[in-house]
């Protein structure tokens, strides 16, 4: 069987340097592997995503020399495999309704911080969620389900490393064998009440469903990678090998993205840049 590969933006913005790095380091696997690339577009959060960023995402890997199959599978299209998903961590009893919004959870954390408590944190450094009832009562709680307002479903994670009942780790290239430690993210989100999935459940569920072998991803996914292995297990679906590969930093030493303002790749092209540029840029001459 050929070796599997993909590329998986999310169409929320212009493709920077990051994303270059991560096309071309896959692109070269698959073709030393003799394998197949795979183009998929992460673009379940559907009030973010554009179609324009998809296009212009489509455009500036045909630019740089990249080649996938087609079809391009589109997440959005696909809500459907995510919501079987869910329904079978559901069906085990792993998954929970949640109503507290992000500022609740954070007003909380901040609350015990200031009466001198340290609160346990995320490998992304997000405050873990504080369990039901901590931040709303269960009267509350019931009142939101019952007149509709938001929630997200969350992964019951005591229950589902119980479960599991041996501790679980992954293929790394050049590591072998990693320790997973799903447990350092707390009930991550599975769904929520408009989006019935997250990034942890559609990128596992349709690596599976692609018959991916071998993901290549930028090193700060590595500590998710611990999220994605406890689901492979949850759920009976194939573990892909890995590669977390170097971030491009900009000159402050911050990784690349979005939100601080990184220079597009289409930016760079209008300023002159060529594919050869890019690879030089993002150090693959
Ligand atoms: N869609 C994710 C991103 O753009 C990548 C997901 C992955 O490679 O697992 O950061």
């Amino acid at each position: 069987m050929r070796p599997v590969f993909r590329f998986a933006p999310s169409p929320n913005g212009y493709l920077h340097l990051g994303h270059a790095l991560s096309a071309l380091l896959n692109a070269a696997a698959a073709r030393a592997a003799g394998g197949r690339l795979l183009l998929r577009i992460e673009d379940i959060d559907t009030s973010r995503c554009r179609p324009a960023f998809e296009a212009a995402i489509l455009e500036d890997l045909a630019w740089l020399g990249l080649a996938w199959e087609e079809p391009v599978r589109r997440q959005s299209a696909h809500f459907d495999d995510y919501r079987a998903a869910l329904g079978r961590l559901e069906a085990m009893g792993l998954a929970y309704p949640a109503v507290e919004s992000r500022g609740e959870i954070r007003s909380f954390v901040a609350a015990r911080e200031a009466d001198g408590t340290a609160w346990p944190r995320d490998p992304d450094g997000v405050p873990l969620y504080p369990g039901a009832g901590a931040c709303v009562d269960a009267n509350e709680g019931a009142r939101r389900m019952a007149v509709g307002a938001p929630y997200v479903i969350r992964l019951d994670m005591r229950a589902a490393l119980e479960r599991v009942g041996r501790p679980l780790d992954w293929p790394e290239e050049g590591q072998g064998r990693v320790a997973a430690d799903p447990a350092a993210w707390g009930d991550v989100v599975l769904a929520r009440k408009d989006i019935p999935t997250s990034y942890h459940l559609s990128v596992v569920v349709d690596d599976a469903l692609q018959g991916v072998t071998h993901v290549v991803r930028g090193q700060d996914l590595y500590a998710a990678t611990a999220v994605h292995r406890l689901l492979q297990e949850l759920l009976g679906i194939p573990v892909p090998s890995y590669r977390h590969h170097r971030l491009v930093l900009d000159d402050a030493g911050r990784k690349l993205s979005k939100s601080t303002g990184a220079v597009s790749l289409r930016a760079l092209r209008q300023r002159g840049a060529t594919p050869a540029d890019i690879r030089r840029m993002v150090g693959l001459a």
